[in-house]
């Protein structure tokens, strides 16, 4: 499968490693930048699917390297600044930024844009999951349109919390789902004091379609982050 390529220019090394941390959790692959001259030639030599830039850089400002990048490319570029007035926010967008954010800012919204982004570039076009109605996984099978699942093609008995699950997962296989992530796709909401109940979720779930619950083959627990769903 492919997997998109983010450029991440920044300066800052903290800011710098909190984004390698959050793309490390996700099937994306990066390649980052720390001054303006080295962000357009990685621009054009690495060939990315979304740039994500620093409006300070050392050598130059990050609207003339918008400016620069517009010269021959309409990769979304996505702002990630501390600058928060608006005329910056303006200058950029204008300049041909797609998408602004505002530092300090949070993982889940920072991956929630990137994937905007990445929906709209070429690469989104074409890793685009295909809206298949039945998913299939080893013995695991989905009917989304039955909202059923079955093992060996025997229907699995689910709660509704349950086969949200199942499906949140199933839709994302192969990717670290966050547990605030997990948590606002099935309930909603993203309150770290829900974290304990998802686990109980997660097990009761797990009993249903693991042959050993205690040692898993569809979901891999990633301890601290969340849980992945593992093609078979
Ligand atoms: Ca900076």
């Amino acid at each position: 499968m492919y997997k998109p390529k983010i450029l991440v220019v920044e300066d800052d090394p903290a800011i710098t490693n909190l984004i390698r941390t959050t793309l490390d959790t996700q099937e994306y692959q990066y390649h980052t930048a720390k001054n303006g001259a080295e962000a357009i030639t990685d621009a054009v030599s690495y060939n990315p699917d979304v740039i994500i830039l620093d409006l300070g850089l050392p050598d130059m400002d990050g609207v003339e390297i918008i400016r620069k990048v517009r010269g021959w490319s309409s990769v979304p570029i996505i702002i990630v600044s501390a600058r928060s007035e608006d005329q910056d926010k303006v200058e950029a967008l204008d300049a041909g930024a797609d998408d602004y954010l505002t530092k300090p800012f949070s993982i889940d919204e920072f991956l929630a844009r990137l994937r905007v982004a990445l929906r709209r570039s070429r690469a989104g076009e074409a890793a685009a999951p295909s809206q298949s109605a039945v998913y299939q996984n080893g013995r695991l099978s989905i009917d989304y349109a039955g909202g059923c699942a079955y093992m060996d093609g025997k229907e699995i008995h689910l709660t509704p919390i349950e086969y949200k699950l199942l499906c949140v997962l199933a839709k994302n296989t192969g990717k670290v789902l966050t547990h605030n992530y997990i948590l606002k796709e099935v309930w909603g909401t993203a309150l770290t004091a829900d974290i304990p109940s998802l686990r109980v979720f997660m097990a009761t779930l797990r009993k249903k379609i693991e042959t050993d619950p205690s040692s898993p083959k569809y979901i891999q627990t990633h301890i601290g982050v969340g849980y992945r769903m593992l093609r078979q």
